[in-house]
């Protein structure tokens, strides 16, 4: 298992300190945050693995933060679990429904933080491989495909329109071979980023593989797909990775639903070659059906 980051978030130094020390001794690499404020600056450096996350704290509490970070993209993996002096249920219940995975009541025994910290641990690393491209924080293509097969059933079923998008980066080849392979790797994790930031949480963004993506959108026409394009487009443009200032486009080729039965990730992948074909930096959606 590689190295686990813990973020220890607590006002009280002493409890930030105390569990620091249990969670050094096995080799994790913990940060330490002293409020909810604190945490988000801390988190925008690293994205850690486990948070452990007091509730009470002056500036932001736990319960804040804690819904603040299911808006974060970047921290699909992350396990967060409550370290709170408070055993009220009713509070216990409301941090798992804003997203907490684990709540241990302080004070706890040693040996209950290392052993939660490290199932958090485990499932962190199983999610990560099966679920989260390392490089990009997008989904990985098998969890599109397992997702994606689901999807598309109940949205045929329950008549909900939805549309499939593939996006690749224009000429990436000559980015590597002008940068050099690690500027290329910051520009497929800062383009995934801006694509995360612009899309719904409900969208599912993927890397299909090397610079290519692929997007579901649930309860979207092709007007509505055309319009996001049209912005993640332009949010491409924008980009600037490192301090040569690297620019890159994007090209994007749009399917909507069709009849049941149609391969939907092919028409979106001919429409992609289509896009290539018009010049690149450029939109293209499925013809229309004779
Ligand atoms: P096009 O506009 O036709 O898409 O041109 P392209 O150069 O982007 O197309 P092509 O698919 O031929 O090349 C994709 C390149 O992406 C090949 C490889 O150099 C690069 N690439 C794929 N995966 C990675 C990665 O993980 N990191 C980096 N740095 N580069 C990658
Ligand atoms: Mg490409």
């Amino acid at each position: 298992m590689s190295l686990v980051n813990v973020l220890v978030v607590d006002d009280d130094p002493s409890t930030r300190g105390i569990v620091s020390c249990y969670l050094q001794i096995l080799d994790m690499d913990v940060k330490e945050a002293e409020d909810g404020l604190d945490a988000l600056e801390k988190i925008s450096q690293e994205i850690p693995d486990v948070i452990l996350l007091d509730l009470d704290m002056p500036k932001m509490d736990g319960f804040t933060l804690c819904q603040k970070l299911q808006e974060n993209p970047r921290l699909k993996a992350t396990y967060i679990i409550i370290l709170s002096a408070t055993s009220d249920i009713e509070q216990k219940v409301k941090a798992f429904e804003i997203g907490a995975h684990d709540y241990l009541v302080k004070p706890f025994h040693p040996a209950e933080l290392k052993a939660r910290v490290q199932v958090g641990a485990r499932t962190v690393n199983a999610l990560k491989n099966t679920v989260i491209d390392d490089l990009t924080q997008a989904y990985t293509r098998n969890f599109f495909l397992s997702y994606y097969q689901h999807e598309q059933i109940r949205c045929y079923r329950e008549k909900i329109p939805f549309c499939v998008v593939f996006i690749d980066i224009d000429h990436f080849k000559n980015v590597n071979d002008t940068y050099g392979h690690k500027m290329g790797d910051k520009a497929l994790c800062h383009f995934s980023q801006e694509i995360l930031k612009g899309i719904r949480r409900s969208d599912i963004f993927a890397r299909w593989g090397g610079d290519e993506f692929i997007l579901f959108l649930p309860s979207t026409k092709k007007e509505g797909a055309e319009i996001l394009c049209r912005r993640l487009q332009q949010r491409v443009r924008n980009l600037k990775v490192g301090p040569k200032e690297v620019s890159i486009t994007a090209s994007f080729g749009i399917t909507d639903k069709l009849s049941e039965g149609i391969d939907l990730i092919q028409v979106a992948d001919d429409s992609l070659y289509k896009a290539k074909e018009r010049g690149r930096d450029c939109i293209y959606t499925r013809a229309p059906l004779k």
